[in-house]
């Protein structure tokens, strides 16, 4: 049996208070262990803060999650100022990397990568072989524009993984995309955890390239993302840098029995 763990609530999300190596065990476990579904790992960032308040669906995905820990420094800093202290950033790309460390001999880890452009998931394989010979890359599909609403390809999707028969999902469809694809299809899975994590496969394929560590530790990793990829990430980073203040304003205010003036 695994312990429960304690949660906090901020902006309405329930966010587990978990360390890295906790999250790491956690999941250990469930690699070791026979579910009737996929259990799914969801990780918020400031964007998805914002989808969280606007869009249920969204919303019933999270709730269905089995763990939510905090990929956004934001998230971790917001939860400090308002009393409700997450111990650590448990960024989605890092949580990967530091699952496969946790493979063995005696425990290897079979991994399927969805998502990302073709050819990107197979060169992620490669770098995975090479730098963790106890994980095991056992499939990598990069699916087509639009097949979240082709019932065809959805089932294509989910026999392509229960084929591989991988102990981790790593999703790679940016969100809500793959939250939304794993809230629907989890009893279906044929995967002990699913990891909704963005660009992870971009990052390990070395097609897309992490901030440094200075500006990752100093919560200006969304500073990099945006300079490497500034037209499709500029909207998103200006509408979080304007809106998310206002939303952490407002729940101090709940919280503090604070009225605005
Ligand atoms: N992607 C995909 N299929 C889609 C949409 C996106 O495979 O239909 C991939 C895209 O190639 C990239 C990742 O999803 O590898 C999106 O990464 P992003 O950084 O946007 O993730 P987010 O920060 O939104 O979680």
């Amino acid at each position: 049996m695994i312990a429960m763990t304690d949660t906090i609530e901020l902006f309405g999300i329930k966010i587990d208070r978990l360390t890295m190596r906790q999250t790491v065990e956690r999941l250990i476990a469930w690699t070791r262990t026979e579910s009737a579904s996929c259990h799914y790992v969801v990780t918020p960032n400031v964007d998805h803060v914002l989808m969280y308040q606007e869009r249920a669906d969204f919303r019933a995905a999270y709730e269905h999650a089995s763990l939510v820990v905090a990929d956004g420094a934001p998230v971790v800093w917001a939860s400090r100022l308002l009393g409700r202290r997450l111990p650590e950033r448990v960024a989605g790309s890092d949580l990967t990397l530091r699952l496969f460390d946790a493979a063995s001999a005696e425990q290897p880890l079979r991994v399927y990568l969805l998502g990302a452009a073709p050819g990107i998931g197979d060169r992620a394989a490669a770098n995975i072989h090479a730098r963790w010979k106890h994980v095991h890359v056992t499939g990598t599909f990069s699916p087509p524009f639009g097949f979240e609403r082709d019932e065809v390809w959805n089932r294509e999707i989910l026999d392509r993984i229960a084929h591989a028969a991988p102990h981790v999902l790593v999703l790679g469809l940016g969100a809500p995309k793959q939250e939304l694809w794993i809230a629907r299809h989890h009893r279906h899975v044929q995967a002990h955890v699913a990891l909704c994590v963005g660009a992870t496969i971009d990052f390990l394929a070395e097609h897309k390239h992490r901030a440094p560590l200075w500006m990752q530790r100093s919560g200006l990793e969304w500073a990099h993302r945006v300079a490497t990829e500034p037209r499709r990430l500029f909207g998103r980073y200006f509408r979080g840098a304007c809106q998310f203040p206002a939303l952490v304003v407002r729940q101090w205010q709940h919280q503090y029995g604070r009225t605005a003036r």
